[in-house]
């Protein structure tokens, strides 16, 4: 391997630490803690796994955090009400409702419902379109936390060319906006590619940063890569192996130890952009706060 490793647990540890600092010199200047509450509905195992890192992340550096937990039988009308009396709660700056719902819920309508200063996920499309026009507001977390990742490694992004592969609307198309938007890891020139794109390897081999957010298994091979590339792998995806003791390990959408013999640097998985993740969370949570108490001129989701 050549490429330099990217420790996202290292980096994401050191963005922990500036929302632990943040937070408590908020609450010395306005006397508020920093609160999330976050909902989850049903009893999905490996959701109540994400919610409780999130409140221990919450606890470790002193804010205000509750789990809702509420039954997989909950009404659209039960959770809409919970979500209002959340959005009047003064004591709670950011809501977060732990996806997937469940099926009967419709989750469009939930995430509309939240107010936009306490979407801490930043998924409300008020908050979709102040990113895409330059209004400092919550990003989604884990597009937040790549961001973050690059200019940690102090990757240069202006003038380069970055492949995103993906367009969801919560890793792939918030990416490509913090990668095209102007200053700090951004201004780079930014092709976005999906399941319809033709050439896939072509256009990735011209990449000086690849962004895979695919869900398919060590799916970008070695050879894309461009020499001396930066490669951030977001994918998460389980497959066999009869060498460990579960039968299954963690790999990313890409082929890492052969992408690692011709990139620059590497985000492994696990322990790249995962750990980032909720140490966003954590930052957008005292922002939340800050734009809710003191208003644009806090500084909030600005730098
Ligand atoms: P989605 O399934 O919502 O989106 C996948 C995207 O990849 C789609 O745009 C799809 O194209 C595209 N795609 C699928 N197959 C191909 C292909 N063969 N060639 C090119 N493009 C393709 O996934 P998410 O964006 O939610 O997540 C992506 C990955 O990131 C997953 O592995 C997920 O587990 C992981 N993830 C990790 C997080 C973390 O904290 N580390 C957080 C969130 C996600 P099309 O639009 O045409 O269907």
């Amino acid at each position: 391997m050549t490429a330099k490793l990217i420790d996202g647990k290292e980096i994401a540890a050191a963005v922990r630490a500036e929302a632990g600092r943040l937070g408590r010199e908020f609450t010395e200047r306005t006397g508020v803690t920093p609160g999330l509450v976050v909902v989850i509905v049903g009893e999905d195992a490996a959701s109540q796994v994400y919610v409780r890192s999130k409140h221990r992340a919450c606890e470790e550096l002193g804010f205000f955090s509750e789990v809702h937990e509420l039954p997989a039988t909950t009404t659209q009308e039960e959770l809409e009400a919970e979500i209002d009396r959340l959005n009047a709660d003064p004591r709670v700056h950011g809501i977060l409702v732990q996806l997937p719902l469940p099926k009967h819920l419709n989750e469009h309508a939930i995430l509309l419902r939240i107010r936009p200063e306490k979407d801490v996920d930043g998924f409300h499309p008020v908050n979709v379109g102040n990113l895409s026009i330059g209004i400092p507001s919550p990003v989604p977390c884990t597009p937040a936390g790549i961001r973050q990742l690059l200019i940690h490694e102090n990757i240069e992004t202006a003038g380069k060319l970055a492949v995103v592969i993906g367009r969801s609307n919560i890793v792939g198309k918030p990416v490509a906006q913090l990668l095209m938007r102007k200053g700090r890891g951004g201004d780079a020139t930014v092709t976005v590619c999906h399941s319809r794109s033709r050439n896939l390897p072509e256009i990735v081999r011209q990449a000086d940063i690849v962004v895979a957010a695919i869900g398919q298994p060590q799916f970008v091979q070695g050879d894309w890569i461009k020499p001396g590339a930066t490669v951030i792998d977001v994918g998460v995806n389980r497959i066999a192996d009869a060498s460990k003791k579960s039968g299954t390990r963690l790999v990313g959408d890409v082929d890492f130890d052969a992408a690692a013999a011709h990139a620059g640097a590497i985000t492994p998985v696990p322990g790249g952009v995962g750990p980032m993740t909720i140490a966003m969370l954590m930052r957008n949570t005292v922002d939340c706060a800050r734009l809710q108490v003191e208003g644009p001129e806090s500084g909030a989701f600005a730098d």
